[in-house]
């Protein structure tokens, strides 16, 4: 944008990388109007735009606020949703509503070009745009990040946008539906379990919620009682909500438990899994949702930015400019802002992230007029906290107040950053009507078997048994699987098969409409990526190289080979892999090895099967001649190395790791089959599931001839029996 124009109070005092400098009262000059550019449309985004309009007028500035949705979200009122005691519309308020002077785009900006003053975003086109401005305001907040504990990302609900608590409220009423179909007490009690994880604001609102939800829906169904229901809050330290005063959060935590919540203090989840949650201490937590409040990243683009930051947040100086920058500011959640008041950083909060906003467009006034700018000081007015049941905790001009005047409170302050009156009528009426009448039970069934999901098993998990039936087809992304089998017959579990990374199962089951005939266990930590029944059969169906691969992959199983020759199967089932094995390769190669010499090294081994080990000399890979072709295929189509940089690469950049391997623990039997379902002549053999140290090697035709040699002594046996 080239706008002309004469601004009347200002002169420019100094430019300074594309940034115009003001000072008041010099004679009127023609120039641009001063761009401001916001970033993010939250909380501390929202009052600085409204403060520097109130003081800028739109000849003078042209502010420009990015938000990657077109409404600010109240997160306060987010658990609210979740517990469907509010529609959502009552927790957003349109940005462009609330700031209708202001030019509001709803666009996610990509990059931000510090020493160029300008941003990068991507237009209505997806194409990237690029905007020069005088002065940019970094207010993006932060991200939730589940991947701080295994499972959490796969298993758990984050709870930090409007989508999250949307998905929360219709996972609750369908566990409350599925609980009602159950005719398994155990199982109803699991599908009634709810674990929240970490107790500061968002947790200890989002348990009063679902608590309060799933009690008062009691009474509309038949099957199960509230003594059934179980809201769990597992939190790392001694008490909840450390934000706020001590006899507050004493307060807040007697209700809660009162209202039915067991707290779980100084207790921390190690990992999450599809039963439950695992502390710890070892014990598993058994629950059919896990809702995971813990764990925030910094945004994308603020650590992309390349400036100061201290545990992912942005270092400010005190006029909350970004340390080294004099037309690049940072203000919220992202930001490490000291206050003033108390030389403390700031919470990470709404009220803060709001006067942060406020204080930060003064401050950019001031620099306009050429006056000092402040640093950033703030009396926090209160804290306050709902804590479900219509109870809320609060703390406001040094009084404490708690039970239904606090919430009442904590409503109508919210109520009131809402933009117009006419919104703000609708949402007290809505509110109004969830006191009085019971919570909207009703829920848009999002069908599991469309979906594509990922799941986390811990070792020893059963990922599915024998004769449930089957929803999903799963791809392993990591680890190994155990197929087991047990009969009705011989109840013992036996391992008959392994799978490793890019394997998949449970096509046959799908593929038959049928139960699953063997169980699968995990071996080792897995994840896997999981696809829906109705979805997997779309794919077979429409998608000839899927349905040719399930074809192959259905008849290659390890099964039909046993029906056909089941004296085969109790001989291997008693013999060990190490009477069978054959000693490590001469020499063992590397990660580091370069492909050259793996290549000597096969040329001159007698069996043409290499070990690739990592760093801590466990099997990484492995490397046989049908691998050399494939690498050299792979290569001449993907890479511009020439032949002789080529053969200097080293394994590591060239083989795929995580190959699959048996343990001197499995029977030959699980050896055989694994080869027969991978269709593959050799396996290596590590020490054990926990210590993948190689100790020999696995040959497929050495197991047929052991099968040879075992089948003619039960013959000789069998014509000595009848003679
Ligand atoms: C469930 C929950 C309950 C809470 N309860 C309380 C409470 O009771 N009291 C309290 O004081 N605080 C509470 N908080 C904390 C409070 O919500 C935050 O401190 C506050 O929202 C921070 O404001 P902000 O403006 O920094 O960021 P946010 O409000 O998070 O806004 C950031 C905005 O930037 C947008 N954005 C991010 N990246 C980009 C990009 N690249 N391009 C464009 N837009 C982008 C995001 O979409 C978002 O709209 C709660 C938080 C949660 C999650």
């Amino acid at each position: 944008m080239e706008r002309r124009i004469v601004v009347p109070d200002f002169a420019v005092t100094e430019q300074r990388g594309g940034t115009f400098l003001l000072q008041v009262g010099q004679m009127s000059e023609e120039m641009k109007a001063m761009r401001v550019v916001i970033v993010g449309g939250g909380f501390a985004a929202v009052q600085f735009a409204k403060n520097l309009r109130r003081k800028l007028d739109a000849s003078k500035c042209q502010i420009l606020l990015f938000n990657r949705e077109n409404h600010m979200v109240f997160h306060p009122l987010l658990a609210d949703v979740a517990g469907a005691s509010i529609n959502a519309e009552a927790a957003v308020a349109p940005l462009r509503q609330m700031l209708p002077e202001v030019e509001c785009r709803t666009e996610g900006v990509q990059r931000i070009d510090i020493s160029a003053s300008e941003i990068a975003f991507d237009d209505a086109n997806g194409a990237l745009a690029r905007l020069p401005y005088d002065h940019v305001v970094i207010a993006c907040g932060a991200e939730s990040n589940l991947g701080i504990i295994p499972g959490m990302t796969e298993h758990a609900f984050p709870f930090k946008v409007m989508r999250d608590a949307l998905d929360l409220r219709q996972h609750i009423v369908r566990q409350m539906e599925n609980a009602e179909a159950s005719s398994d007490p155990e199982r109803r009690r699991w599908y009634l379990s709810f674990i929240i994880v970490g107790a500061g604001f968002s947790g200890a609102e989002v348990a009063g919620e679902i608590n309060e939800l799933v009690r008062s829906s009691t009474r509309f169904y038949r099957n199960f009682r509230k003594e059934d229901i179980t809201v769990t809050l597992v939190h790392s330290q001694d008490q909840i909500l450390p934000e706020v005063a001590p006899n507050l959060r004493q307060f807040a935590q007697k209700r809660m438990q009162k209202a039915g919540i067991t707290m779980l203090m100084n207790t921390r989840a190690v990992a999450a899994t599809h039963e439950g949650i695992q502390l710890q201490d070892g014990r598993m937590l058994g629950g059919g949702t896990v809702v995971c409040t813990i764990g925030t990243s910094t945004s994308p683009i603020v650590q992309r930015l390349d400036v100061p930051k201290e545990k992912g947040r942005i270092r400010t100086v005190p006029d909350m400019r970004i340390e080294g920058q004099t037309n690049a500011w940072a203000i919220g959640d992202c930001a490490l802002i000291v206050n003033a008041f108390d030389s403390k950083p700031s919470p990470p909060t709404a009220q803060f992230a709001e006067r942060q906003g406020r204080q930060a467009a003064l401050n950019l006034v001031r620099i306009l007029r050429g006056e000092p700018t402040q640093p950033f000081r703030f009396k926090a007015l209160g804290q306050l906290c709902s804590i479900g049941g219509y109870e809320a905790v609060a703390e406001m001009l040094g009084m404490r107040i708690s039970g239904f005047p606090a919430w009442f409170i904590w409503r109508a302050v919210y109520l009131f950053k809402l933009p117009t009156w006419s919104r703000r009528i609708k949402v007290a009426l809505d509110w109004a009507w969830d006191v009085l009448f019971p919570r909207d039970l009703s829920f848009l069934n999002t069908d599991a078997a469309q979906q594509l999901t990922h799941a986390y098993y811990r070792p020893g998990d059963f990922i599915h048994r024998r004769g449930e039936s089957a929803r999903v087809f799963s791809i392993i992304e990591e680890g190994e699987v155990e197929v087991v089998q047990t009969t009705e017959e011989d109840p013992e579990t036996k391992v008959i098969a392994i799978l490793g990374k890019g394997d998949f199962f449970g096509e046959e089951a799908l593929v038959a409409n049928r139960p699953h005939e063997t169980s699968i266990r995990a071996r080792t930590v897995v994840r896997l990526a999981q696809i829906g029944s109705a979805r997997f059969s779309e794919m077979a169906n429409s998608f000839p190289p899927i349905r040719d691969l399930i074809a192959k992959a259905v008849t290659r199983h390890s099964g039909d080979f046993w029906r056909h020759l089941p004296l085969a199967k109790p001989l291997l089932e008693g013999e060990t892999i190490a009477s069978l094995m054959d000693p490590l390769p001469a020499k063992l190669l590397s990660k580091e090895t370069p492909f050259a010499e793996a290549v000597r090294t096969l040329t001159q081994s007698a069996t043409g099967q290499l070990l690739v080990l990592d760093e801590k000399q466990q099997l990484w890979a492995t490397l046989d001649r049908d691998d050399l072709y494939h690498i050299i295929a792979r290569i001449a189509v993907t890479s511009k190395d020439a032949p002789v940089d080529f053969a200097k690469r080293k394994l590591g950049d060239l083989l795929y790791g995580d190959p699959v391997y048996v343990a001197l623990e499995d029977s030959a039997l699980t050896a055989s089959a694994t080869m027969l379902d991978h269709a593959i002549s050799w396996l290596p053999v590590v020490r054990s599931k926990n210590d993948p140290r190689p100790v020999g090697c696995l040959r497929g035709d050495r197991i047929s001839n052991r099968i040879i040699e075992r089948l003619g002594h039960v013959e000789m046996d069998h014509s000595r029996a009848a003679s």
